[in-house]
């Protein structure tokens, strides 16, 4: 018998002392506009304060009663229920999902709206909640907090237009965004028309450290169903064509096509399926991966040699496949609007933090999110804020721990005081917002997202 291993640390250990080295030497990025007046800021902000309360009983009653995946109901209607709390109408059952919400409040502020994306009398600004958690280790997403950072940046903009309906020009939609995980709820929203006539959208996750910009992979999911012929494994094997076989081949090239692949591109497979027992040939294999890539070309480019390997596979046993690609939509890798991150930095610097710029934590740590997609339609951020010690990753029980925090709490407060105030500078400023859809066209302009794979 021999014995389980244990990943050696080493390399992360070598990771975490080149993102110090990094972090003691970076430049937090600064913001060459000038947002919104002081005066209102200091309004905006202290509205969010006295949210306190209520972003804290988000942050831990989501924590408690955590719903997966478009079961979300209980946290939805909680969500619903403190916006009507405060005044506010909000619909629940959004863009085609049941546990998706919407909400839109609107300044008679005298700007011009000049500089939107969509060309507007007035901008439109768009913030986002996620609510969804993990099967079996909760919120080990902290998506939890999240809702409270979004739904207390929304208020805190509500309240301060209730006080002085002319405070800012411009709408601010609130979205509360189902299944981010593992399912693309975002982009289910953005083809029934949530983001139709919005110039912008922001949100923020929690993370263990603070940082204004991270890598975010492209992401797409695979299902390779090899057919053969059954037959008895003794008797007649040559009257069979093996499915397992291809299964295994595939798996097999995936596993060499790994050293031709870009250094972040990330291939995961697994084999759900491979005959029910070993005195019959499988007439049925299935593989089911994930596929993930920095870039939307390069991402397109890794799907190709998937399918080529598949078919490979299926050639070399004589068996059929069928690919099925996209079981739910698949996630764009995040392109982050550097002139808006420059107003998150700025507000987060109010809060007392300093997010670290893009490249210190290493893009090999890099997961994805449905947020993706939504950057490549309209110009977006999707910073992190520290609510966990720095050694503790996401979606692990830790993390599910620290998402029940106070450090949760402060992450929520200052979460959405950054929103609010992000939010607020878009809207009180048009030279910002220039910037901001400049940048976006000079990236490449919106992306036919529900297209550009097929
Ligand atoms: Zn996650
Ligand atoms: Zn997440």
């Amino acid at each position: 018998m021999t014995r389980l291993t244990v990943p050696s640390t080493a390399y992360l250990t070598r990771l975490d002392a080149e993102t110090r080295l990094r972090m003691a030497t970076a430049k937090t990025p600064d913001s060459p506009f000038a947002g919104a007046p002081g005066e209102l800021a200091a309004a905006v902000e202290a509205q969010v304060e006295a949210l306190a309360a209520d972003l804290s009983g988000v942050v831990h009653t989501l924590h408690q009663d955590p719903e997966t995946a478009y079961q979300e109901h209980r946290s939805a209607a909680y969500l619903v229920q403190l916006l009507h709390r405060h005044g506010i109408e909000a619909q629940l059952g959004a863009y085609g999902l049941p546990t998706a919400i919407s909400a839109e409040i609107g300044g008679t502020g005298t700007g011009t709206g000049a500089g939107t994306e969509t060309g507007a009398a007035a901008p439109t600004i768009a913030i986002l909640a996620e609510y969804d958690a993990l099967p079996e280790v909760g919120h080990a997403c902290g998506h939890n907090v999240i809702a409270a950072t979004g739904v207390g940046a929304f208020i805190a903009l509500a309240r301060t237009l209730k006080e002085d309906p002319a405070a800012f020009e411009g709408r601010v939609l609130f979205l509360g965004t189902p299944a981010e995980e593992g399912h693309s709820g975002k982009e289910v929203m953005a083809r029934n028309g949530a983001f139709d006539g919005v110039d912008a959208a922001i949100m923020v996750h929690p993370y263990a450290m603070d940082l204004a910009e991270q890598v975010w992979l492209g992401r797409r999911l695979l299902t390779v169903t090899f057919s053969g012929v059954a037959a008895h494994a003794s008797a007649q094997p040559f009257m069979g064509r093996n499915a397992l076989d291809a299964a295994s081949l595939a798996y097999t090239a995936i596993g060499l096509l790994r050293q031709q692949l870009p250094p972040s591109d990330r291939v995961h497979a697994i084999i759900t399926e491979g005959g029910q027992r070993p005195s019959v040939i499988p007439e049925k294999a299935v593989l089911k991966l994930y596929a993930r890539s920095k870039y939307p070309e390069t991402l397109k480019d890794l799907s190709a040699r998937l399918e080529d390997i598949a078919r490979g596979a299926a050639l070399m046993t004589g068996t059929g496949v069928q690919i099925d690609w996209d079981e739910h939509p698949p996630s764009l890798p995040v392109r982050t609007n550097s002139a808006l991150t420059g107003r998150w930095v700025a507000a987060q610097q109010r809060r007392g933090r300093a997010p670290l710029p893009a490249g210190v934590v290493s893009e090999t740590i890099a997961a994805s999110t449905d947020f993706g997609n939504v950057s490549y339609r309209i110009p977006g951020i999707h910073p992190l804020i520290g609510i966990a010690p720095a050694d503790v990753a996401l979606h692990t029980r830790a993390f599910a721990e620290a998402a029940g925090s106070e450090a949760a709490d402060a992450g929520a407060l200052d979460g959405a005081a950054g929103l609010a105030l992000t939010a607020l500078d878009y809207l009180s400023d048009p030279e910002l917002r220039a910037a901001v859809a400049q940048e976006f066209k000079d990236a490449g302009g919106p992306v036919d997202v529900p297209a550009y794979f097929a």
